[in-house]
């Protein structure tokens, strides 16, 4: 069955009507080859969104996105800076269904899955939004600038929030060292301007600040 594309904002459909649709999804090919649609984790009243690529094989299994040692990592970092997991983010990623060997998904599959991402933005309204990895900037900013060069600065989208590229978890996996002007180290960076950013826009948030990427991260 083809899913409906979403029509205008006032009549997007809930976030729950979304998974439901998304779970029986056929629009691109990778609903042919998931175990489960993988559609978000967190909290949907949440004013900070974070959009990644696609499941993994473990996300693929569970039916949660981020889950696995990227997952761990993301908690990890986001909790660094009092960002609750379950509270104070909404998490997603850019197709929702999981790309065959964890290759990076079709422009075509980005396009085909696209009004379930601008759906769940509709619904969650997010003031912040962090685009983790090069594939999830691409598919709200629509630009294939390098990840490393504008990680850390805030662009503004047409869905009235700000959003920051930073790395994805599981780039910093491939990349131990925490070394001044590493890959972890600018992400400590980047996380802390995060905090900031929700300070001023003043979202409250509702973890401890711990301490980042200590021995055995
Ligand atoms: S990735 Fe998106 S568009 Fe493709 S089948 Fe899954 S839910 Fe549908």
């Amino acid at each position: 069955m083809q899913t409906p594309l979403l029509e205008a904002p006032a009549t997007c459909p809930s976030l729950e009507e979304l998974s439901r649709a998304a779970a029986e999804c056929t629009r691109c090919p990778l609903g042919a080859t998931r175990t489960r649609s993988v559609f978000s984790d967190g909290n949907p009243q949440a004013r900070i969104m974070l959009i990644g690529e696609g499941p993994g094989q473990q996300e693929d299994e569970s039916g949660i996105p981020f889950v696995g040692r990227a997952g761990q990592l993301l908690t990890q970092i986001l909790a660094s800076v009092g960002i609750d997991r379950q509270q104070d983010i909404y998490i997603c990623n850019t197709v929702k269904c999981r790309p065959p060997q964890n290759r990076k998904p079709e422009s075509s599959e980005m396009e085909a899955c696209f009004p379930y991402l601008a759906g769940q933005i509709q619904n969650i309204q997010p003031k912040i939004i962090l685009l983790a990895g090069a594939t999830a900037v691409q598919d709200i900013l629509k630009t294939k600038e390098g990840i490393t060069k504008i990680r850390g600065q805030w662009f503004d989208t047409p869905y009235g929030a700000k959003a920051m590229p930073i790395f994805h978890p599981s780039y910093l996996l491939r990349n131990p060292s925490k070394a001044e002007g590493s890959p972890k180290w600018l992400m400590g960076q980047d996380i802390q301007a995060v905090r900031k950013e929700a300070e001023t826009l003043g979202i409250q948030l509702h973890g401890t600040p711990s301490p980042l990427f200590t021995s055995g991260t």
